[in-house]
């Protein structure tokens, strides 16, 4: 069975991002994987209910865990607080990812739903800090092995592993 991989969405030119513009990598493995039928592709901050375009968000006092334990929050430059649309955001991402068998992703950096390395230390002031937004946490937490758009080989060779492995989901 194909091995399928949860993609962001913007990452594969749907225009969600917060701007209202979308960051698709230009890659030719992602495009091969599309034609082979891998790509479960989802937005969690549109899922969990926010607006295109959207006011910018950043964490503040953590990162992504730190949200899903309460005790760090998502907020707006405007100071609304957005948690609750970026867990639940992540808890559709989950979803859609266990009906579809992932047990890999690859998401956009330093978003503050989709980072894996990195997220904007929640100043506003264009700084990023090491840590995982909302839903790569989650992920995470669940076993699934999340990269960036920057390790497209990396996620890559973990497909091929998983597939050659034979490990059941
Ligand atoms: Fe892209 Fe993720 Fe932001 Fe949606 S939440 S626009 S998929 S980075």
């Amino acid at each position: 069975m194909v091995e399928r991989i949860l993609v962001s969405a913007c990452l594969v030119g749907r225009r969600v991002r917060y701007d209202g513009g979308a960051k698709a990598v230009g890659d030719e493995v992602v495009g091969r994987w599309r034609d082979e039928g891998r790509v479960v592709v989802f937005c969690p901050e549109v899922s969990g209910g926010l607006p295109v375009p959207r006011p910018a968000a950043e964490i503040v006092g953590g990162d992504g865990g730190d949200v899903l334990d309460g005790v760090a929050r998502v907020l707006t430059e405007g100071g609304e607080d957005v948690s609750e649309h970026f867990v639940r955001g992540a808890r559709l991402a989950l979803d859609a990812a266990r009906e579809a068998g992932v047990r890999v992703a690859l998401l956009k950096e330093s978003s503050p739903s989709c980072g894996s390395l990195r997220v904007y230390d929640g100043r506003f002031a264009g700084v990023r800090v090491p840590g995982h937004g909302v839903t790569t946490a989650l992920l995470r937490r669940a076993g699934v092995r999340v990269f960036s758009e920057d390790q497209v080989s990396g996620a890559a060779e973990c497909l091929r592993e998983l597939e050659g492995s034979g490990v059941p989901r």
